[in-house]
C-alpha cells in the first residue's frame, strides 16, 4: 500500500480530519498537517491506539497477540566420507518452533500467582491470628477463673477464720456462764445449808437430818458429752488436674447420691457399675463396698463413713446453746421379790397421779409423773432389775435415784444385794424404803443393820443413805420417802436444757394393732414436740402422737417427762436413746447402719457357739453325745466318715450321726440338723443359698473339710482332750463362673463374677460344681480387664486361671479360701 495523506486516510475512516490528526496525536503520532503523509506502520499503531483506548479495552489480546508462536525451517547438507574413501552429502532439515509469550501475560501469571500466594499467605495470618487471639481469650478466662478462685478461697478463709472466732467465744462463753452457774450453786448450797441450820430451831424438820446433807457426796452421773466438731478442714480446696476427690461413702446411698458426691452425672455411675456386670437404677440402694469400687474406679478415693461419723454430726447438728433448768428427777424403784415394789408403786400412783380428763383410762405406760407440792417425780416403773442393767448395758442412764424397798420382816435378800451393787455401779444414790413397817413382826432396826453390813449406812450413822419406814398398804411414810427423794435430788442439782432438740431414752416398746410401734420414751433434754423426725435405736419417724401415763393426748413433753409415743418406724429397744433430728435422711441412715450392724451382732453371738464350745462341754461332762449331719461328695466318703465317726463313740461319749449322705448341703439338711442338736459336717460339698440362709437362721454349725483323716481328728483330739493347733479354713471368696475364653499364654480363663467375699490371688482356690468340689488347686492368674490384680471383691468382674486344670465350664463356682493354724483353748 502506497503512503497517503492524512486527509486521504480520514476519508477512508469517514472520520473529520482534525479528530484524526488528534487521535495521531495521542497515538506519539504527531504530524504537521492534513497534507502530511503517513506510512502503513504509522496506520497500524494508530488502529492498536484506538482499538486499545475505545471499544475492546476488556480484551487485552485484541490489542497484541498473547503469545506468537514462530516455526522456522532450515535446511543444511551435510558431507559425509565415505568408508570407502567416497564422499556422500546428506540433507538435514531441521525444524525449529519457537514460541513467545507476551511479556504481560507472564507479568499477568505471576501476578496472579502472586495474589495467590498473598491470599493463601492472608489466610494463614488469619488463621494465626484467630488462634492467638482464641489462646489470649482462653487465657484471659484462666486469669478470670483464677481470680475468682483466690476471691473464694479468700472469701472461705474468712468466713472460716469468723467461723472459728465465733466458736472460740462461744466456748469462752459458755465457760464463764458456767462458771457463773457454779458459784451461784454454791451460794445456792450455803444458803440452804444456813437455813437448814435455822429450821432446826423453828419450823417442823423432816425426820431426816437435813445438816448432814453437806456430807453426802455430790454425784453427779457421769454424762456423754456432745461432742461438737468444728471441722477446721471445710475451705475451699484448689483444684488440680485430673481432680481426685475424697468421696465419703455412708453405709448405704443410692447410685444418684453416690454420683452426687462425685460430682458426676448418674448415667457415668450407672455406665460404670454395668461395666462391673451390675444393673443398677438410679435410685437403688448400693453397700459401701460397691459404692468403694465404683469409687475407685472413677479414679476418686473412697473415705468410708462409719456411723459414728454420721451419728456424730448428727449430735453436733442437734446440740444446742439452750439454758439449762432444774428438773425432776427420774427414779427407779428396786429391790428383793415381795418386798412390795408393785405395791409402794400402785400406791403412789393412786395418791399422788392425777387423773387424766380420758376418764381415767389409764394405760400402762412403764413410767409416769408425779406431781407433789414440793416437786415432780418421774417413776419408771419397771420394777425389775433387767430393763436397769439392760439400760445400763448400752450405756443409757435413765435413773437419777434408787428406790430400795427392804421389807422390815425379812431383811436383805440376794435381790437386794444386786440391786445395791447395780446402783452403786451406775453411781445412783439410793433412798431406802423400809416397807411393810404395818407389820407386827416388823424389825426395822434388823433391815437398817444388815443394809449397813451392805455399805449402805443411814445417814444418823453418818452415812450417805436416807432411810425412811413406810407402808405400802397403809401409806405410811409415803409423803415422806416422796420428800426424801425431793432433797436428794436437790443435793444431785438435776439439770436440763428445756428447749431445743429433745433427747431421751426408750423404757418399753411394743407393737400394737391399729396404733404401730408404740415406745415409751423418757424425754431427758429439750422439748420434743408432735411431728418432730426422731431416731430411736434402730427405728425412725416422725411423731404422729404423744400420750402421758394418763392416756392424754399431749403435743409437747419437756425432761423428765415419760410419754407413749406413735410414729417410728418399729419397735425400737428398751434402753435405746431417742433423739430428735432435723434431716430425716441421716436420720434413715443411722437407723439403716444400726440395723445392718445388729444383724451382724446377732450373727458373731450365734458364731459363739463354736464346736469347740460342744466339746469342752463334753470335757465338763455336761453333754454326753456328739450329733453330726454328714454330706458328702461321693457316697464311698461319707460311709467312710460315718464309720469313723461312730467308732470313736466311747463310755463317756456318744458319737451318733443323724444323717449321712451325698451331694450339696441343702435347707432341709440345716434344718433337720437344728432339730437333731447336730453338727454339720460337709466333705468336699458346700451348702446352697437356701441351706446358707436356713444357716443363718438356726445357728447350726457348719464345717468344711476336705481330708478325711482331718475331719476324724479334730473329733477325735477333742474327745481325748489332745488338743494340737488347729488348721481352719476360712472361705475368703466365691465366684461364679459366667464365661470360658481360651487365652494362648493362660490356656483357659473363666471370665467370673464375684457372688462373695474377696478372691485373692496367691490364695488356694476350689473348683464347684453343683455344690460339689470338682477340682482343688491353685489359682494362677487374677485379672481384671486387662490387668493383673491381687484382689478381686464381691460384685466385681475378673479373670481367673486355674492351674493345671482346663475344664472350668460356665455356671461352676470358684472358691477362694484361706488355711490358718490356730492354738485350740477349752
Ligand atoms: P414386789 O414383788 O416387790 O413387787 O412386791 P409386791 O408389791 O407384789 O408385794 C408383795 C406382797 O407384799 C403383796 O401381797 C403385797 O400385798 C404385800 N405388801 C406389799 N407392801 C406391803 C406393806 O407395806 N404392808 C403389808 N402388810 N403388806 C405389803
Ligand atoms: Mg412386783
Amino acid at each position: 500500500m502506497a503512503d497517503v495523506t492524512v486527509a486521504q486516510f480520514a476519508e477512508v475512516l469517514k472520520v473529520p480530519v482534525e479528530k484524526l490528526i488528534s487521535q495521531l496525536d495521542e497515538a506519539g503520532l504527531s504530524v504537521s498537517g492534513a497534507e502530511d503523509t503517513i506510512s502503513d506502520d504509522a496506520k497500524l499503531e494508530l488502529l492498536t491506539f484506538l482499538r486499545r483506548s475505545h471499544g475492546k479495552k476488556d480484551d487485552p489480546s485484541a490489542a497484541a497477540p498473547k503469545r506468537i508462536t514462530l516455526k522456522r525451517k532450515s535446511q543444511n547438507e551435510l558431507r559425509l566420507s565415505g568408508a570407502q574413501g567416497r564422499a556422500r552429502t546428506v540433507n538435514v532439515e531441521v525444524r525449529r518452533k519457537r514460541t513467545y509469550i507476551k511479556r504481560d501475560v507472564l507479568e499477568e501469571k505471576a501476578r496472579k500467582k502472586q495474589e495467590e500466594l498473598d491470599q493463601k499467605r492472608k489466610a494463614e495470618e488469619d488463621r494465626v491470628a484467630d488462634e492467638q487471639r482464641e489462646i489470649e481469650a482462653k487465657r484471659k478466662a484462666a486469669e478470670e477463673e483464677e481470680r475468682l478462685r483466690k476471691e473464694q478461697e479468700e472469701k472461705a478463709r474468712l468466713e472460716q477464720e469468723q467461723e472459728a472466732r465465733r466458736v472460740a467465744e462461744q466456748e469462752a462463753e459458755r465457760r464463764r456462764k458456767e462458771e457463773e452457774e457454779r458459784q451461784r450453786q454454791e451460794k445456792i448450797r450455803r444458803d440452804r445449808e444456813q437455813r437448814a441450820k435455822e429450821t432446826r430451831y423453828g419450823r417442823k424438820e423432816l425426820h431426816v437430818a437435813k445438816d448432814k446433807s453437806g456430807q453426802r457426796k455430790k454425784r453427779r452421773p457421769k454424762r456423754r458429752a456432745l461432742a461438737v466438731n468444728v471441722d477446721s478442714k471445710h475451705g475451699f480446696e484448689r483444684p488440680t488436674a485430673p481432680v481426685i476427690r475424697e468421696v465419703t461413702i455412708p453405709e448405704t446411698l443410692t447410685v444418684s447420691d453416690l454420683a452426687n458426691r462425685m460430682a458426676v452425672k448418674s448415667t457415668e455411675v450407672i455406665k460404670i457399675m454395668m461395666g462391673m456386670g451390675a444393673m443398677v437404677t438410679i435410685n437403688q440402694m448400693i453397700d459401701q463396698d460397691t459404692a468403694a469400687i465404683v469409687v475407685e474406679e472413677m479414679g476418686h478415693t473412697p473415705k468410708l463413713l462409719k456411723e459414728s461419723d454420721v451419728e456424730d454430726k448428727l449430735l453436733a447438728s442437734s446440740a444446742t446453746e439452750a439454758e439449762e433448768l432444774p428438773r425432776a428427777p427420774v427414779v427407779t424403784i428396786m429391790g428383793h421379790v415381795d418386798h412390795g415394789k408393785t405395791s409402794l408403786l400402785d400406791f403412789i400412783r393412786r395418791t399422788k397421779v392425777t387423773e387424766g380428763e380420758a376418764g381415767g383410762i389409764t394405760q400402762h405406760i412403764g413410767a409416769y409423773h408425779v406431781e407433789t407440792n414440793k416437786g415432780n417425780i418421774a417413776f419408771l416403773d419397771t420394777p425389775g432389775h433387767e430393763a436397769f442393767t439392760a439400760m445400763r448395758a448400752r450405756g443409757a442412764q435413765a435413773t437419777d435415784i434408787v428406790i430400795l424397798v427392804v421389807a422390815a420382816d425379812d431383811g436383805v435378800k440376794p435381790q437386794t444385794i444386786e440391786a445395791i451393787q447395780h446402783a452403786k455401779a451406775a453411781e445412783v444414790p439410793i433412798v431406802v424404803a423400809v416397807n411393810k413397817v404395818d407389820l407386827a413382826n416388823a424389825d426395822p432396826e434388823r433391815a437398817k443393820n444388815e443394809l449397813a453390813q451392805q455399805e449402805v449406812i443411814p445417814e444418823d450413822w453418818g452415812g450417805d443413805n436416807m432411810f425412811v419406814h413406810v407402808s405400802a398398804k397403809t401409806g405410811e411414810g409415803v409423803d415422806e420417802l416422796l420428800d426424801a427423794v425431793l432433797l436428794q435430788s436437790e443435793v444431785l442439782e438435776l439439770k436440763a436444757q428445756a428447749s431445743g432438740p429433745a433427747r431421751g431414752l426408750v423404757i418399753e416398746s411394743s407393737l400394737e394393732r391399729g396404733r404401730g410401734a408404740v415406745a415409751t420414751v423418757l424425754v431427758q433434754s429439750g422439748l420434743l414436740k408432735t411431728g418432730d423426725t426422731v431416731l430411736a435405736g434402730k427405728e425412725f419417724g416422725r411423731v404422729r402422737a404423744m400420750f402421758d401415763a394418763q392416756g392424754n393426748e399431749i403435743k409437747e413433753a419437756g425432761p423428765s417427762i415419760p410419754v407413749a409415743m406413735l410414729g417410728l418406724s418399729g419397735a425400737p429397744d428398751a434402753g435405746d436413746e431417742m433423739m430428735a433430728v432435723e434431716n430425716e435422711r441421716k436420720a434413715r441412715e443411722v437407723a439403716n447402719y444400726r440395723e445392718s450392724k445388729g444383724r451382724d451382732v446377732k450373727l458373731a453371738q450365734q458364731q459363739a457357739a463354736k464346736l469347740e464350745d460342744v466339746f469342752s462341754q463334753m470335757e465338763d461332762g455336761s453333754r454326753k453325745s456328739v450329733n453330726l449331719l454328714i454330706k458328702a461328695d461321693v457316697q464311698g466318703s461319707a460311709e467312710a466318715i460315718r464309720q469313723a465317726m461312730i467308732k470313736m463313740s466311747n463310755e463317756e461319749v456318744a458319737v451318733k450321726v443323724v444323717s449321712s449322705g451325698v451331694g450339696g448341703i441343702t435347707a432341709t439338711d440345716v434344718n433337720l440338723a437344728s432339730t437333731a442338736g447336730a453338727i454339720v459336717l460337709g466333705f468336699n460339698v458346700r451348702a446352697d443359698g437356701a441351706a446358707r440362709d436356713a444357716l443363718k437362721e438356726t445357728g447350726v454349725e457348719l464345717h468344711y473339710h476336705s481330708i478325711i483323716y482331718e475331719a476324724i481328728d479334730q473329733v477325735k483330739s477333742a474327745i481325748s482332750g489332745l488338743l494340737s493347733p488347729e488348721v481352719k479354713e476360712q472361705i475368703v471368696g466365691l465366684a461364679e463362673v459366667k464365661d470360658v475364653f481360651s487365652s494362648p499364654k493362660f490356656g483357659d480363663i473363666a471370665g467370673c463374677m464375684v457372688m462373695e467375699g474377696n478372691v485373692k490371688r496367691g490364695l488356694p482356690i476350689r473348683v464347684l460344681r453343683d455344690n460339689v468340689v470338682i477340682y482343688e488347686g491353685e489359682l494362677e492368674s487374677l485379672r481384671r480387664f486387662k490387668d493383673d490384680v491381687n484382689e478381686v471383691r464381691s460384685g466385681t468382674e475378673c479373670g481367673i486361671g486355674v492351674k493345671n486344670y482346663n475344664d472350668v465350664k460356665p455356671g461352676d463356682q470358684i472358691e477362694c479360701f484361706e488355711r490358718f493354724e490356730v492354738a485350740r483353748t477349752l
